[in-house]
């Protein structure tokens, strides 16, 4: 069992960090660096404790937590050392009206928000709080990190790995809702916040009494069109990547597939045939396939398929012994159907016929979620991909392909409306925590020229 963060120890704990933040310690680059030299070390000297955490909690296969977890955090640390001395560059304004002006060294400088709360989502339970803890670290800020109790090996993990760090600067708070209401009672400078919806209400609520500004990683209905012009094999493959990796629950999942009627006949049978390419022994293969995080979320995910009025076309077998769900394709007849009625997560597709032009399918995805995290269209011809674009909403966008626009490092990634506000990685993570501080420095000899802005503003004064 791991040992939630005694609630009294967390006042305590963020007034350390607001006095370290206070004290100017993060401030200078080479502090930081360090830092950031400290956290890679310190997963590189525990990353087999990385893939067994992960494994415990969520089955995940070794080639799954270095791709999406221990590799993605060494990624995003070196790409920010590499960086972090231009980011963190004051900027000129050589382009103010006058020489005169110029003559006050303008210049935006790039501080530290101040001390900042992260707190994950349980289904990359490393990266979700490490990827925004690097770009707090970058920035010269002060960090909590509270990672999803539902993975509490990788918690035991993180606060392992965060220990390496300033302690004065950087801490763990480990725990669920009581710890978290506990840590959103207290006044930060910024709030990060990676989960449903539903809580990120509570989050901003809470945050709104100290107009903490927050940064809101969320979720949504991700569709995936496969129009009359698209290649149904590239779509299933691409497709069903996403609800087998992570056993999908991962934010920027496939939800659910819009299909034309033309190509129905060809992306079911490729579905199949992908799934018995990924599992070629079905549900005896689960071992090598992660699992649903808990009980919970199981009979929520298995409830949604018993719910469903569609037809399975393959898979459906569920092991409740370890949370296994087998990956399953359904044929929805209704757009009121269960399957499309919340945020799957987990490794089921159900897809849906339409027959008229490419408008039926924006309409309907636009009716089922407007602002999702993530959308997917396969089309060859480039005019339907523009026209797909343009006429939907979403955080990110993979045009024939599904989620691979955020396995791009150095690119922001983040939500739109009921997805989230605010984006991160690369330096988007180190702008979420900076603040850009307009500065000049007044020559005192200006004083002459200045005078006209001081009362009584008549020409007499102007002249003295
Ligand atoms: P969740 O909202 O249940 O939990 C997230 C965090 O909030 C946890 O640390 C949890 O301890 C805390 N929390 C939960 N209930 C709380 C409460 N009542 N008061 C205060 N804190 C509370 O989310 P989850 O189930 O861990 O993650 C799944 C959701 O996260 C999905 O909706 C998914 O789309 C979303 N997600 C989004 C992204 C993204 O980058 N946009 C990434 C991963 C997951």
């Amino acid at each position: 069992m791991v040992a939630d963060t005694p609630i009294d120890q967390i006042a305590p704990i963020h007034a350390r960090l607001v006095a370290t933040q206070a004290s100017g310690r993060t401030y200078p680059l080479e502090y930081r660096k360090t830092q950031l030299r400290k956290l890679y070390w310190a997963i590189r000297d525990n990353e087999h404790l990385a893939y067994k955490a992960l494994k415990e909690d969520l089955g995940k296969p070794h080639f799954e937590a270095y791709m999406a977890e221990v590799g993605w955090m060494y990624k995003d640390i070196l790409y920010a050392l590499e960086q972090v001395d231009k980011w963190a560059a004051p900027e000129g304004q050589p382009d103010l009206e006058t020489l005169f002006k110029l003559l006050m060294s303008p210049s935006i400088r790039k501080e530290p928000i101040g001390t900042v709360l992260i707190i994950g989502a349980f289904n990359y339970p490393i990266q979700l709080v490490l990827s925004p803890l690097v770009g707090a670290i970058a920035a010269g800020c002060t960090a909590i990190i509270k990672p999803s109790e539902l993975c509490p090996k990788s918690a035991t993990f993180l606060e392992k790995i965060v220990s390496r760090l300033d302690s004065d600067a950087y801490g763990t708070v480990l725990g669920g809702v009581p710890e978290t209401t506990a840590l959103l009672d207290l006044k930060w400078d910024k709030i990060m916040y990676t989960g449903s919806t539903g809580v990120a209400k509570i989050v901003t609520k809470a945050a709104s009494k100290h107009l903490t500004p927050c940064l809101l990683e969320l979720g949504g209905l991700n569709p995936v069109v496969v129009t009359a012009n698209a290649d149904p094999k590239l779509a299933a493959r691409r497709t069903l990547w996403t609800k087998v990796h992570n056993a999908g629950q991962i934010c920027i999942a496939a939800d659910y597939a819009l299909v034309h009627a033309s190509k129905e006949a060809a992306f079911t049978e490729a579905c199949v045939a992908t799934l018995k390419e990924f599992l070629p022994n079905g549900p005896k293969d689960a071992e090598k396939m992660g699992r649903i995080v808990n009980e919970r979320h199981f009979n929520r995910i298995k409830g949604l398929l018993d719910n469903s009025k569609g037809k399975i076309i393959y898979g459906g077998s569920t092991d409740p012994s370890r949370y296994w769900i087998e990956p399953t394709i359904v044929k929805v007849n209704s757009l009121d159907d269960a399957l499309l009625s919340e945020e799957i997560f987990g490794p089921i597709l159900p897809f849906y016929v339409y027959k008229g032009t490419v408008d039926e399918a924006i309409k309907i995805s636009n009716s089922i979620c407007d602002t999702p995290l993530g959308f997917y269209a396969f089309s060859t011809d480039k005019q339907e991909q523009e026209y797909l674009l343009s006429h939907t909403r979403s955080g990110g966008a993979s045009i024939n392909d599904c989620m691979f626009h955020a396995s791009l490092a150095r690119l922001p990634f983040g939500g739109v409306g009921e997805s989230g506000t605010g984006n991160y990685r690369g330096k988007a993570s180190f702008d979420a925590f900076t603040h850009r501080r307009t500065t000049i420095t007044q020559p005192s000899w200006t004083e002459k020229q200045m005078r006209m802005r001081y009362m009584p503003y008549t020409l007499e004064s102007a002249k003295q």
